[in-house]
């Protein structure tokens, strides 16, 4: 996933995940002296929770000597994810994260590629993935599934470093090492269709240990014999930012509830 000689830009939370990806990065980095690294945290806006896991990751970065970025949906959307929600309810839509992931993703390309990373580590798990995987097929969003693949250098390339590692190893990792991290789940978390997916695979996990392991990997298999997605990638109308289609998702969503 990385190479000797990177600007790694590594999204922090401040959740346990996130937490234990930059730790572990760092350990690693300190071997590769021609790697430097730079923590981001998005501030989404979400008021009574964003503030503690804002100040963890901006602690453990200085702690660890890593240069640290904070950027709100406020500043770059006009909105806080609490005015978007509010906004979204209104008009009868409740699923927020779904809005937020394609909000936060677009944020963090950006914040990437103006600190001229070459690499944009994410601490999405095992449990994460077999949950989109899952998420995709229950939607027969075959787009979804299919490996993707663009010339363009717009999107920094992104990595998952944990994406075999289960989210109860990693919970152990940073429980062992004694690491700081945010606990209080997001307000919105309840929300979306992917808790109830997470509730769904634990169970199955528990009873059939190994399972979440097997979803991934015959996904990937299945993966190999698609046809992969190959696109063009041009400018969105509304921001000007990357998008394979005339108008990117997150203004698409700000557009769908009248903000932009
Ligand atoms: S739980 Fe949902 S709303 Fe909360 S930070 Fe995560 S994606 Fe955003």
């Amino acid at each position: 996933m990385l190479k000797t000689a990177e600007r790694l830009a590594v999204a922090v939370s401040g959740g346990k995940d996130s937490i234990s990806l930059i730790d572990v990065l760092s350990r690693i980095e300190k071997h590769f002296p021609n790697v430097e690294m730079i923590a981001i945290t998005v501030n989404e806006g979400i008021s009574g929770y964003r503030e503690e896991g804002i100040k963890i990751a901006a602690d453990y970065a200085r702690q660890l000597n890593i240069e640290h970025k904070v950027i709100s949906f406020k500043s770059f959307y006009g909105y806080t994810l609490d005015e978007i929600a509010q906004r979204a309810r209104e008009l009868g839509n409740y699923s927020i994260c779904a809005y937020c992931g394609i909000l936060r993703r677009k944020v963090l390309n950006v914040m990437a590629r103006e600190t001229s990373a070459t690499k944009l580590a994410t601490a999405h798990n095992l449990d994460d993935e077999a949950q989109s995987i899952l998420m995709s097929l229950l939607r027969g969003d075959i787009n979804e599934l299919r490996q993707e693949s663009n010339l363009s250098k717009v999107f920094v390339p992104r990595v998952k470093p944990f994406i075999t590692t289960l989210e109860k190893e990693i919970a152990l990792y940073a429980f062992l090492n004694g690491l700081p991290f945010q606990s209080a789940p997001c307000p919105y978390a309840g929300t979306s269709m992917r808790n109830e997916i997470r509730r769904f695979l634990n169970v199955m996990e528990e009873e059939h240990p190994g399972m979440k392991f097997t979803l991934r990997s015959t996904f990937s298999k299945l993966q190999s014999l698609l046809k992969v997605r190959e696109y063009s990638i041009g400018q969105c109308e509304i921001c000007g930012e990357p998008s394979s289609k005339k108008v990117c998702r997150a203004c698409q969503i700000l557009r769908s509830l009248d903000l932009i």
